[in-house]
């Protein structure tokens, strides 16, 4: 069942878990070429047609008898079988790991049954169906055959607190939702603000009220889980990166207790305050601890805390669970988020203010008496930037550049969320720096699903942040609409296709701006 469940949302491993199966795209079309005896040329026509390499494999899956001397006496595959193997790609590592999972790859596809399953085994390998979007109609699915009178809202609040779509399926089976928890070692989905555009917005929606006002940080939304003596932390899409902050273990595991933090992980040098985002980008992607600590120092500014010493903690109101955690942090190294009480628009504006005279992104206003809500945006928590517009967006193309950036791939088309699908919104071409392209670079080659003259095609996953001075009605684009000067702010390594912006946001983005013009 936990299998199933997982497998239905496009996932190879449990979320939390700190490897992937990591099989490249180029990896899968070579087995199947190789399984199948297709051609390049045809292959790739029949990828144009589809954009899904899974609907190829369906295609030409059927060949697969002449092209190789396979006898059939294999028995058919289970699910079972497919998770142990998929166990096996995970674990085979560095030198000849390509090879050995070369090898597993092509023994699903010859042991799989008929077109469906090949074509499946390849949409979940190759992240097809990785989007988000499928996990939430497994939940529904879920909540359809086992949520019973539990209701839909138990279900929900039960996934959002394990994060993984397996054991909500698992715990739901066994009629255990009501007991679900959250518990030291499993990541659970983190809290998220509500943007708002000005401190007089802010201080109307609370109607006034005290708040907790944080400075925004700049680095990566980091849970800290300790449990005796070991220490995991983990990011915002669930995934494991303790490898990258030693510092931040080695701190943590001096902690007298068992506990689940929450907060932001931020390059930081004493007397000289926050350093860039991009160094802890760079931090993430070094799998060596000293290297990556060569890089940059860092900071982990704690707001939260979500589990101690055996209880959970998230239902209790922010002013008691800050309590607790101020108590839990004296004498250790982790650092508390700077805060201050503020109920005012005027008071808001100046601690505003203050954060960005230190290099700060700006605020982040909690509501004292909120409980703790996984995966849940709004109503609680709201931040406040100094440029309101930016859009988070993902890559579907790519093209090779002009003048400077000749021979570079640099030049990048990218999509906003609408329903299901993608639609394109803007291209471009500034923003990130010659070593960002480089490495972007390697990225887009692994990613390149297709190619037409200069043109890529890019497999949805690359999150960038776009800052614009306007949107445009634009027949250029099949969103309709147009970014004026758009320009790169960040790769968003911490986000996936999922969390990007939606068509909707542009259209209000768009009609607030022709508010604001009528009235000037
Ligand atoms: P954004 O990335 O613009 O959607 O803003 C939300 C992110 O701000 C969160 O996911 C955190 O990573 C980050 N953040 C920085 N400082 C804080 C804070 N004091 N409280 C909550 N989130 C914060």
């Amino acid at each position: 069942m936990e299998y199933a469940a997982r497998f239905a949302a496009g996932r190879t491993t449990r979320k939390g878990s700190a490897e992937e199966t990591q099989v490249g795209y180029s990896a899968l079309v070579g087995v199947l070429r190789e399984v199948t005896g297709v051609t390049q040329e045809e292959l790739s026509k029949s990828y144009l047609k589809h954009g899904d390499l899974s609907e190829s494999v369906a295609e030409f899956i059927g060949r697969r008898r002449e092209a190789t001397l396979f006898d059939g006496e294999e028995d058919p595959l289970t699910i079972l079988d497919v998770a142990s193997t998929f166990e096996r790609m995970t674990e085979a590592q560095g030198k000849g790991s390509t090879a050995t999972k070369r090898e597993l790859v092509k023994s699903l596809l010859h042991r799989g049954e008929g077109e469906l399953e090949a074509k499946y085994i390849v949409k979940i390998l190759s992240k097809e169906m990785r989007i988000g979007l499928v996990e939430g109609l497994v939940e529904e699915a879920v909540a359809q055959a086992f949520g019973g009178d539990a209701g839909r809202e138990t279900v929900k609040e039960a996934y959002l607190m394990l994060g993984d779509i397996g054991l909500l399926a698992r715990e739901a089976k066994c009629g255990r939702l009501a007991n679900v928890r959250i518990e030291p070692m499993r990541p659970t989905n983190f809290m998220l603000a509500e943007p708002m555009a000005s401190a007089e917005e802010i201080s109307a929606y609370f109607e006034g009220r005290e708040l907790f006002a944080e400075y925004k940080y700049d680095g990566v939304r980091a849970q800290v889980h300790k449990l005796g003596g070991e220490v995991k932390i983990f990011s915002r899409r669930l995934e494991e990166m303790t490898r990258s902050f030693p510092e931040v273990v080695d701190a943590a595991s001096r902690i007298p207790h068992d506990v689940v933090l929450d907060g932001e992980i931020v390059a930081f040098r004493e007397g000289e305050g926050p350093l860039s985002f991009q160094l802890i980008q760079r931090r993430l992607r070094r799998a060596d601890v000293e290297e990556s600590k060569r890089i940059a120092p860092i900071r982990y500014f704690c707001f939260d805390m979500l589990y101690l010493d055996g209880s959970p903690t998230h239902r209790e109101s922010f002013r008691a669970r800050r309590a607790l955690l101020w108590g839990v942090l004296k004498g250790t190294s982790l650092q508390r988020a700077d805060s201050r009480t503020v109920r005012t628009a005027g008071e808001i504006d100046a601690f505003f203010r203050e954060s960005r005279s230190l290099g700060y992104e700006g605020l982040v206003l909690k509501d004292p008496e909120s409980p703790y809500t996984p995966g849940r945006r709004g109503r609680y928590w709201a931040k406040l930037k100094e440029e309101l517009d930016t859009l988070d967006v993902v890559m579907v193309a790519a093209e090779f550049g002009h003048g400077k950036r000749a021979g570079k791939i640099s030049d990048y088309t990218f999509a906003v969320r609408d329903g299901d699908g993608l639609k394109v919104i803007g291209k471009a071409y500034s923003g990130l720096t010659d070593k960002e392209i480089d490495e972007m670079m390697v990225r887009i080659k692994r990613l390149t699903v297709g190619e037409a003259g200069f043109r890529m095609a890019v497999r949805p996953e690359i999150v960038l942040e776009v800052a614009f001075d306007s949107i445009q009605k634009s027949e250029r684009h099949d969103s309709g609409y147009a970014l004026r000067f758009p320009r790169i702010k960040r790769v968003r390594d911490d986000k996936q296709a999922g969390d990007i912006d939606t068509l909707e946001r542009v259209r209000e983005i768009y009609e607030g701006q022709k508010v604001k013009a009528d009235a000037a």
